[in-house]
């Protein structure tokens, strides 16, 4: 067991165990050439948060340095296994390359959805493998080379489009999710990850196939490395010409430059603006932090008067002060 794994502080509840496999060394190399891409990585957590009840994934970090401990074959062996579970981030940042492409619904017509994706998919000759997932399913696209994300993105949100299937938009409203999210990656910017398939999701402590194999590591392995892939030249075709569709195409967002009296307090000094919505830049409420904001948008900074700001869901002006750092003095 590794550090990490008994690193637990607060009592809980004892819970089922999840369900165990045995994995060979052959498994972990089959699973580490189709899915990772890069060594970062993700693990969710064991426990719920207690005050959202969701099983968030967080980076592993060493717990000396806190530097984040990157992925290897004993991580997956154990993802595998089932003894814990692993997000792996779609986009290799020194390339701007994916290996896989994602697409994640969970919503109300998912099913239909994906069904009608996986169908236009086959029409340009890309086959899709389906996977169960907690509250919907999965689209797996496999790569037969890394290929550009910007390119990856571009066809799936066209295709998307073209047939009528909702594409999600600022963690809103329904519609599908789309790995890799970013066009490319900033550097130190690592985008969005997903759980890593084959892997038991910590809520339900249950293993979510992909449907087209018998659920077993050896049968879906052999079902992933058997299924075509998409190929540079035909991704390369399919988006000639294309761009992506205006209205995801995200603009460049630099705050405002202001300067009051150069003493005051700036909150833009100290969060990172990650969207605008309608008259407010949306960032990561320092107070909240990652875990209870994933998403980095719980915090709004009005454009027009950006010393102005608020969390949505109830951080006061006192608690996010002091999670930067700048107290509010007390008047005396
Ligand atoms: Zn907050």
């Amino acid at each position: 067991m590794s550090q990490e794994a008994t690193q637990t502080i607060l009592w809980t509840p004892p819970r089922e165990k999840p369900p165990v496999l045995p994995v060979t060394d052959q498994n972990i190399t089959d699973y580490w050439n189709l899915f990772v891409n890069r060594r970062a990585y993700t693990r969710q957590s064991d426990r719920p948060s207690p005050k959202t009840h969701k099983f968030y994934y967080y980076p592993p970090r060493d717990r000396r340095t806190q530097e984040r401990v990157p992925l290897d074959r004993d991580a997956v062996r154990r993802h595998l296994a089932g003894w814990q579970t692993i997000g792996l981030y779609a986009i290799q940042p020194e390339t701007q390359l994916c290996k896989w492409i994602a697409i994640d619904a969970d919503y109300d017509h998912a099913h239909h959805d994906l069904k009608g994706l996986k169908d236009e998919l086959r029409e340009d000759g890309v086959e899709a493998l389906e996977e169960s997932s907690r509250r919907g399913e999965h689209l797996w696209i496999l790569c037969a080379e890394p290929l550009p994300a910007r390119e990856s993105k571009i066809y799936i949100y066209n295709l998307a489009l073209r047939i009528g299937v909702p594409i999600r938009r600022n963690g809103e409203s329904e519609g599908i999710e789309v790995f890799p999210r970013q066009e490319e990656l900033a550097p130190g910017k690592f985008g969005n990850q997903m759980r890593g398939p084959l892997g038991v999701h910590r809520a339900t402590l249950r293993r979510y196939w992909f449907y087209d194999a018998a659920p077993s590591l050896d049968e879906q392995l052999a079902l992933l490395k058997s299924v075509k892939k998409l190929t540079a030249e035909q991704l390369h075709r399919f988006t000639d010409g294309m761009t992506l569709p205006e209205e995801f195409a995200r603009p460049q967002i630099e705050p405002v430059a202001y300067t009051p009296n150069g003493r005051e307090f700036r909150i833009l000094d100290y969060v990172t603006i990650t969207e605008k919505e309608s008259s407010d830049y949306r960032a990561r409420c320092p107070s909240c932090g990652p875990e209870r904001d994933p998403k980095a948008r719980h915090l709004a900074v009005s454009i027009a008067e950006p010393w102005k700001y608020r969390c949505w869901i109830g951080c006061t002006k006192e608690m996010i002060r002091a999670a930067v750092g700048r107290p509010i003095r007390e008047r005396t």
